[in-house]
């Protein structure tokens, strides 16, 4: 049975002190929870390390918001899957639409960091989706389909199952507009069966595939009733432990 998995972005928020904060309290709810999905986090990579000292025994996965598609050297500001395996980080969002849209990522590059991501032992978590306009002008199946195509379809059959997708309309990102139930389970369905069309429909069935965009208390357990989604990646929600519980628990109602 693939993973259940709610996965919080905090994006650029919090300082230290806060960041800290809502860790610790995190950490309290799970302890206290029987959580019917993991649930995992992104803050921003100054944290990483403090994340990984609280959860001492895994309690609480520990991923960064992107990571780079070189291995060492130059890169100002970058942070390699090497480092990010060196301090027991589970893994990396990778092709965030913020990065797409702000950092000139594309399913190229997010291709390349996808397979090193792997070459490590991490867990990528895959991130796409179509526009407002891609959607208005019925576009989203083959964009999503594209995005796929590119991103994914040079890993072997082993690697991509240990690959997460997200798939996060831009339009829902932080508008508080998410897509309805039906629209997120269409394109969660259309990816799973491009997936099966190449690699076989027992590989496909075993890939987690979130929803992302607005996720919120009062929307998470319809949208994670659907059959092919199997959690959320949450932002703004994120931020808070009494919204990100409520989400967690969308599961367990
Ligand atoms: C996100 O940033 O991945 C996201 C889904 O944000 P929000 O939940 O705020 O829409």
């Amino acid at each position: 049975m693939r993973k259940k998995i709610v996965a919080g972005n905090w994006k650029m928020n919090k300082n230290a002190a806060e960041a800290e904060e809502l860790m610790i309290q995190l950490l309290e709810y799970k302890k206290q929870h029987n959580t019917l999905c993991e649930v995992w986090i992104a803050p921003p990579s100054l944290y990483l390390m403090m994340a990984k000292d609280l959860f001492k025994n895994n309690e609480i996965g520990v991923f960064s918001q992107d990571m780079s598609a070189q291995d060492s050297g130059a890169y100002t500001g970058e942070i390699s899957a090497d480092m990010l395996k060196s301090i027991d980080a589970d893994g990396s969002l990778i092709g965030h639409s913020e990065r797409r849209q702000y950092h000139q990522e594309n399913d190229k590059s997010c291709a390349v960091k996808i397979k090193k991501a792997l070459g490590k032992g991490l867990t990528p978590v895959y991130c796409n989706g179509e526009t407002l306009d891609q959607r208005k002008g019925g576009q989203h199946l083959d964009v999503v389909k594209t995005q796929t195509e590119t991103a994914l379809f040079d890993l072997s059959a082993e690697e991509i199952k240990k690959v997460v997708i997200a798939y996060e309309p831009v339009w829902a990102i932080g508008t508080g507009e998410t897509a309805s139930p039906e629209q997120a389970q269409e394109i969660h369905a259309h990816i799973r069966k491009i997936i099966a069309e190449k690699y076989g429909e027992e590989v496909a069935d075993e890939i987690s595939i979130l929803y992302g965009g607005s996720v919120k208390p009062d929307n998470a357990k319809e949208i994670f009733s659907q059959p092919d989604i199997d959690g959320g990646l949450i932002g703004g929600a994120a931020l808070k432990v009494e919204d990100f519980s409520k989400i967690i628990e969308g599961f367990n109602a």
